[in-house]
């Protein structure tokens, strides 16, 4: 957490524009862990017309329509504060439309390149076919997840660069490119999975806990771990 509090604060970025999925159970399900750990939280809603604060913890990016997502990209890259957050440390967890804009560039409907916020070496442009449905996936064993289930609904396809690590190998689903899911650099760590993704991998949210306030304590198994086996035994 940042030196100057002792408040874990979690930053939503721009719920006006990027959050097509029912998004806000990303920020929830990180305030209900760290507080189940005796972290205070604070949850500040950035929306579009406003500055992006830089001394935030976890920054969340939901996924969004193609017009949001560009309108977002060139805010977020006027603004320049989500940029020097993830310079000084700052976790940032995006989905879809806010993982394609945080990388080096994207498509627009007709698939012109444009710049994104580029905190992470990825490139997207569009698919030949819309990937949707059900995605199982396999995170990197360094990240300590295991295996991850979401809903993906996208045109864009996804190239990482040599600085940006795969997220997860796909079991089930397209996400990247029909081989690797999402991608992390550093604590920058983008994925297709959908929405409330943290509620369905309550050890991704740990892992997103842990990287801001370090070693933290296991919670007892409830409905999160119930949800995310019941949403892996359904999918696969
Ligand atoms: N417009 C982007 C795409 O189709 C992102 C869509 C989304 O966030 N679901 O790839």
């Amino acid at each position: 957490m940042s030196d100057t509090s002792s408040v874990l604060r979690i930053v939503w970025i721009y719920p006006d524009l990027l959050s097509t999925y029912g998004d806000q159970g990303n920020a929830l399900i990180l305030r209900r862990r760290a507080e189940l750990r005796g972290i205070r939280t604070e949850i500040v809603h950035v929306h579009s017309s406003d500055a992006v604060p830089v001394e935030g913890d976890i920054y969340l990016l939901g996924g969004g329509e193609d017009r949001p997502q560009i309108l977002a990209a060139e805010r977020l890259r006027a603004d320049g504060g989500l940029k020097r957050a993830a310079e000084r440390g700052a976790a940032v967890f995006a989905v879809c439309a806010g993982y394609q804009i945080i990388g080096e560039s994207y498509g627009d409907d007709a698939d012109n390149p444009l710049p994104g916020v580029g905190i992470i070496d990825i490139r997207s442009g569009r698919g030949e076919t819309r990937a949707v449905g059900e995605i199982v996936a396999d995170c990197d064993p360094a990240l300590g997840v295991g295996r991850i289930t979401g809903f993906e609904n996208h045109q864009g396809r996804t190239a990482l660069g040599p600085s940006a690590r795969p997220l997860s190998q796909t079991v089930k689903g397209i996400g990247n490119d029909g081989h690797t899911e999402g991608a992390y650099q550093g604590q920058v760590l983008g994925t297709y999975l959908h929405g409330p993704a943290l509620p369905r991998n309550p050890e991704l949210a740990d892992m997103l806990l842990r990287w801001r306030v370090g070693q933290i304590q296991p919670l007892q198994p409830s409905w999160g771990e119930q949800l995310h086996e019941e949403r892996l035994a359904a999918a696969l």
